[in-house]
């Protein structure tokens, strides 16, 4: 473990630009400890997320799932552990620097720029990603995520404040894909989002897994819908790990679920 507190911002982490090859990166959280001044909201936090496999991270409210992504897209500094992505640390750098690296994070809201079109909010995504890759590529990059999101294609140059929460998701998800990310960070995508939009939502998810190779840390508190596509799950509880296995050992886990996942 490291104490990171005086790490200056993006210094000496050795971090490059790992341009856009689509593919998953191994993602390794060792003994993460963030607090908010006296509340400890990471305690020794240690997982993996591997490269084509979509990992659930569950828990109630306050169960410390946010704060995960949060610190490992660097927008919170850990008291002490790491975050490796591959084999650079993470731990110190900017956040900036970290989505170059190729972590993109869509946070819980589904924020958006309610005065753009679709497609110009989709082209922001482009703004965190490589610039080695020429116009045609990002031309080829935005048409898979039509592909991936039909509703979107059919509505790329309406505002973004005409599209329903599920679109939304959907937006906020393809901007995240256009900065060619090996790891995809994805908080409580299902909220307030009805049945069938969610499944339609997390089959697209699990199929871009599939067909890419991503790594994807997916928080949600519909523990029962994640499980359903992920591989793997890790439970938190008050800022700890209290389980971890594939994810289909966890949904039938009747005492876990009873206790902490809510169905
Ligand atoms: P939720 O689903 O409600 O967002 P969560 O599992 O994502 O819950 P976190 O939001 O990570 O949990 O919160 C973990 C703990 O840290 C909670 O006790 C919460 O009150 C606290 N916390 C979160 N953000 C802050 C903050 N900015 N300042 C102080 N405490 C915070």
């Amino acid at each position: 473990m490291s104490e990171t507190t005086d790490v200056p911002t993006g210094a000496g982490t050795g971090i490059t630009d790992t341009t856009g090859s689509g593919r998953g990166a191994r993602l390794d959280v060792r003994e993460l400890t963030t607090r908010y001044g006296p509340v400890v909201a990471l305690d020794r936090v240690s997982l993996r997320a591997r490269p084509g496999e979509i990992t659930a991270v569950l828990g109630a409210n306050g169960a410390g799932k946010t704060t995960l992504l949060r610190t490992v897209s660097g927008l919170v500094r850990p008291r002490s552990g790491g975050v490796l992505l591959g084999e650079r640390e993470l731990v110190g750098a900017a956040a900036e620097e970290i989505a170059r690296a190729g972590v993109a994070h869509v946070p819980e809201g589904r924020g958006v720029i309610t005065e753009l079109g679709v497609e110009e909010n989709l082209r922001l995504g482009e703004l965190l990603g490589t610039t080695r890759r020429g116009a045609t590529d990002r031309r080829a990059r935005l048409d898979t995520v039509y592909d991936l999101f039909p509703a979107l294609a059919e509505r790329r140059r309406m505002p973004a404040n005409s599209l329903s929460g599920g679109e939304r998701q959907m937006l906020v998800i393809g901007r995240a894909l256009l900065s060619e990310p090996e790891v995809l960070l994805l908080d409580e995508p299902s909220l307030g989002l009805a049945p069938r939009v969610v499944a339609q939502i997390f089959g697209i998810i699990r199929d871009l897994v599939d067909r890419e190779g991503l790594t994807v840390l997916l928080v949600e508190q519909n523990a029962r819908s994640a499980l359903s596509i992920a591989d793997t799950g890790f439970v938190l509880n008050l800022g700890r790990v209290v389980a971890s296995d594939d994810a289909a050992t966890l949904a039938a886990d009747e005492d876990l679920r009873h206790a902490y996942l809510g169905f």
